[in-house]
């Protein structure tokens, strides 16, 4: 495994006292509620690491899922083995089924989510959507990091809600109501690891070829898939019903 070295952490900030123990409220009610059948699901960004951090506080064999797409940043990984050695967690990794991927890659070339918005839902189910649906089988609940002011199809955000894309599990979105300045107040209190691609101007980090850094002003998710418009910023796993 990696040293911590390879990866930042962040140190210096003061979190909001009254935020963060609504949170832990609400994360021990879910955890008493639901035992070993829910899991949080992590993409390893700033506000999933801080959920990590959270729940580890609450239990220490909390369940940590993440979806390995195929396409995400070196960074993703080695953020990934940081938070598994901070937290003394194992990683439950999924992977997209290796016959889909080869079918798309060898019949649409490998940069086929580039030509129309079709073509990147096709290619984000196949990597993305189907193994979160592994990943959910036999959960009653899961938590994101998720937060409202994100971005625009993000505004309706609840902590708690039923996840009808799949059967209706309750899911968790204990930050819903954090803005990214408490999240990194908090981060950077707890000193967590903290992805490398912040350092270089990225918001909100997904598959390398389908995320960049974004300027000063512009919106958190406009690094994501930044040739659709702001209404398509999602992927599938969060869509809003
Ligand atoms: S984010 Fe891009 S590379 Fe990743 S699954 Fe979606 S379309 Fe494919």
């Amino acid at each position: 495994m990696p040293s911590l070295m390879q990866t930042e952490t962040i140190a210096g900030g003061t979190a909001s006292t009254e935020l963060e123990n609504g949170t832990l409220t609400l994360l021990h009610g879910a955890l008493e509620k639901h035992g070993s059948a829910i899991a949080q699901a992590s993409s390893f960004s700033v506000e999933d690491v801080v959920v990590t951090d959270l729940l580890t506080r609450i239990r220490s064999d909390v369940r940590v899922f993440a979806i390995d797409t195929g396409r995400l940043p070196e960074e993703t990984l080695l953020c990934a083995d940081a938070v598994a050695a901070r937290f003394h967690i194992q990683i439950e990794w999924f992977f997209p089924q290796r016959e889909a991927v080869e079918k798309l890659i060898r019949e649409q070339g490998t940069h086929s989510f580039r030509e129309s918005l079709e073509k990147r839902h096709e290619c984000c189910g196949i990597r993305k959507v189907e193994p979160l649906s592994r990943a959910l089988a036999g959960l009653t609940a899961w938590i994101t990091g998720l937060r409202r002011d994100q971005n625009v199809s993000r505004t309706q955000l609840n902590e708690t809600e039923p996840d009808l894309l799949h059967g209706g599990i309750l899911k968790y979105n204990p930050l819903a109501a954090w803005t990214a300045e408490d999240v990194l107040a908090y981060a950077k209190s707890r000193q967590l690891p903290f992805h490398r691609l912040y350092g270089q101007g990225y918001r909100s980090i997904g598959c390398a070829p389908c995320t960049r850094a974004v300027q000063p002003g512009e919106d958190e998710r406009a690094g994501r898939w930044w040739w659709e418009s702001s209404e398509h910023k999602e992927c599938g796993l969060h869509a809003r019903h």
